[in-house]
């Protein structure tokens, strides 16, 4: 592989806070090693449709404190196809850019390989999603600022819950990952939390609460991941747990994109800055098709087929705590 000179970075998929720190980071580590820097608008879209201009390390002022990601993120369906790659390739030779740096989850990932592989173009990926759910890194960018917003929602809707003997089930991100479910409803103090990777079954859920309810319990909080077990949507759910529990009001609540906002916290400030410059080292090392992830506090690169293989992380331990600090 030639030396870089050239580097593109983008945000691609769902938009997590931190994306803008990692951003700031890639675009000052090209600065600091002397390569140019090329931000590209909207993700793989922005790629399909030339929307980018040079960076430098003043044009990323001001923004490691804000959410969202200043280059927008977006799903591109071109991108999927062949033709939609090679029209995205023709612009980074078009550019004279000899690597790019995709900042996004599994899907982007995916799409980065592709590009890589059929043109055999250097890619680094960087984790950036709330959900944290991509092999190969124990945080993702993003994550830690979501768990913070959940349990600050949980917490305010505890206040409710607790003045009117009500039970309340509370929808928060998830689809395929446990993860903010779990941690979140330890953080906030959760009587019940329903994960995809775990089928508890709605039966023992209403049995666990009765019993609750039997030993004093006058509200409860069950947080629910998007992608639970059930079979059940969270507003079906609610009526199934009204209809077979009583004495409880039940009401749900959906927290939905407040999740993805806000300031990141300085956890993923931090994260997002020692990995945006870990992937330009990488590039500058002359690896590609990896990721750039952090696993016992060190920042790891790892093949970006290892971080798209299933997760090996095991939640055991933390649904064992759930089970123990909710009796
Ligand atoms: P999040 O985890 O936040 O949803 P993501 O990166 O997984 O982020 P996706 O919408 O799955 O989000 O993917 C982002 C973009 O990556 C897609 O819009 C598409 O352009 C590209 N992409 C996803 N899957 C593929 C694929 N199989 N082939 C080519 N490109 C893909």
């Amino acid at each position: 592989m030639e030396k870089v000179k050239n580097i593109a970075v983008l945000t691609s998929g769902g938009d997590a806070p931190g994306m803008n720190a990692a951003i700031r980071a890639v675009v000052r580590a090209c600065s600091y090693y002397e390569v140019e820097c090329f931000g590209v608008y909207k993700g793989y879209e922005g790629l399909i449709h030339n929307e980018m201009e040079k960076l430098n390390a003043r044009s990323v002022r001001n923004i490691i404190n804000k959410g969202g990601t200043f280059l927008k993120s977006a799903r591109s369906n071109d991108f999927r196809t062949e033709e939609g790659r090679k029209k995205a390739h023709d612009n980074l030779i078009k550019n004279s850019i000899d690597a790019l740096i995709v900042i996004g989850g599994d899907g982007s990932f995916t799409g980065a390989l592709k590009l890589s592989e059929e043109f055999n173009f250097p890619v680094v990926g960087i984790p950036g999603t709330i959900d944290n759910d991509i092999n190969g890194t124990d945080y993702t960018i993003g994550y830690d600022t979501a768990l913070n917003t959940v349990v600050e929602a949980i917490d305010k809707i505890r206040d409710t819950a607790s003045s009117h003997n009500r039970l309340f089930l509370i929808e928060v991100m998830g689809r395929d990952a446990g993860d903010i479910a779990l941690n979140a409803g330890i953080g906030a103090g959760a009587e019940e939390i329903l994960i995809p990777e775990e089928d508890m079954g709605i039966d023992r859920l209403i049995e666990s609460l009765r019993k609750s309810k039997k030993t004093g319990k006058t509200s409860s909080i069950i947080v629910v991941a998007e992608g639970d077990k059930s079979g059940k949507n969270i507003f079906e759910l609610g009526e199934y747990v009204e209809e077979n529990l009583e004495d409880y009001e039940v009401r749900v609540s959906v927290l939905g994109h407040i999740q993805r906002g806000g300031a990141p916290s300085c956890y993923d400030r931090v994260l997002a800055s020692k990995l945006g410059v870990g992937a330009v080292e990488t590039l500058l090392e002359g690896k590609s098709q990896v990721m750039i992830g952090i696993v016992h506090k060190q920042v790891t690169i790892v093949p970006l087929t290892t971080a798209l293989g299933k997760r090996t992380h095991k939640h055991d331990r933390l649904i064992k705590v759930a089970d123990i600090t909710s009796v």
